[in-house]
């Protein structure tokens, strides 16, 4: 049973953040409630004041601009960003990952700033976000911050946001010439959350034979989204053969730190993370190659 509360609706970025200050020793901020409903129905967390941002247009836009990049609101929901035709143009990943997120009636209502606030760590978005290098704006009463997406995750459901806090906007660097990235989650049901997952960005060099740069990130495989940074390196600077697919996808497998639960083993997530790396790291070479063509 839900314990009671006292509801308070913000209809504007000042307002939300004046009553975050206000209620600052017990509040949770509500914008879909697709994750939080179910914290709140199971006990798990009991807010004496919600603070409801869904009604906050401010936060509810899809910019993008060929020298900058594009900006998300936080309060833009996954079917938007999924229906979006300049990130279906400029960032097609984020595209294929909505399609695959939960069902349409949660893609309706849950928003990506929910989303990663949450900061499950199977949570779709971030290690795709991470790849495409995102950033975050977030905001208190008193001053503005931006800070890249992989530092704002912690732990398990917990982010760098403070008491007051408001997360605003992700934000997307233009995507680099000759840079594809990628991304698949592993699940047994369809468009449940995965099991493992993995985010493969890969630059190659003007000739489209050897990495310049990569980021791989792993999804369910650690208590946040992981950057495989040893992977990584083992992939700049080089051409793809299948030997080193082999070590690429042992050494994401070494770096991951998976928990062993109801959905598998930490050995059987290992093996995931080694499989899905290679296969991800493949796919988006042979992307940029296709694009050269
Ligand atoms: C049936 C089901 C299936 C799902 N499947 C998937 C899946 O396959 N993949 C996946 O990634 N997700 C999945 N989800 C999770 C879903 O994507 C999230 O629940 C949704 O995006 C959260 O957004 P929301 O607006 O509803 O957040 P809420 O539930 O309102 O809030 C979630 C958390 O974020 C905080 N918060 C919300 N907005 C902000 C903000 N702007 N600033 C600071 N804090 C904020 C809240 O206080 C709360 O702690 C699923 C959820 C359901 C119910």
């Amino acid at each position: 049973m839900i314990q009671d509360f006292v509801y308070s609706k913000a209809n504007t970025v000042k307002e939300a953040l004046d009553l975050l200050e206000k209620h600052r020793d017990d509040y949770k901020i509500i914008c879909g409630g697709q994750s939080l409903l179910i914290l709140m129905r199971q006990g798990l967390v009991a807010p004496a004041n919600l603070i409801d941002i869904k009604g906050i247009d401010e936060l509810k836009y899809i910019k993008f601009k060929s020298k900058e990049g594009l900006k998300i609101g936080a309060g833009t929901t996954h079917s938007e960003i999924q229906k979006s035709s300049p990130i279906k143009k400029h960032y097609p990943v984020l595209i294929e990952m909505e399609e695959n997120l939960a069902s349409v009636q949660t893609r309706n209502w849950g928003t990506i700033g929910g989303n990663l606030s949450h900061a499950d760590p199977a949570g779709d978005p971030g290690p795709v976000l991470i790849a495409l290098n995102a950033t975050v704006k977030i905001a208190n009463r008193e001053r503005e911050r931006t800070i890249p997406l992989e530092e704002f995750f912690i732990d398990y459901f917990e982010t760098v946001l403070e008491e007051g806090e408001l997360l605003l906007e992700v934000q997307l660097p233009v995507v680099t010439p000759r840079t594809a990235t990628v991304y698949e989650k592993f699940n047994i049901i369809k468009n449940d959350q995965g099991i493992v997952s993995v985010a493969a960005s890969v630059t190659l060099d003007s000739r489209g034979s050897t990495c310049t740069d990569a980021r791989i990130v792993l999804g369910a495989a650690a208590s946040i989204p992981l950057r495989a940074r040893k992977a990584e390196k083992l992939l700049i600077g080089q051409k793809l053969d299948d030997s080193l697919l082999e070590k690429i996808g042992k050494k994401a497998s070494d770096e991951a730190d998976p928990v062993a639960d109801i959905h598998a083993s930490e050995e059987y997530r290992r093996y995931l993370v080694k499989a899905l790396t290679k296969r991800m790291v493949k796919k988006a070479w042979e992307r940029v190659k296709a694009q050269a063509r």
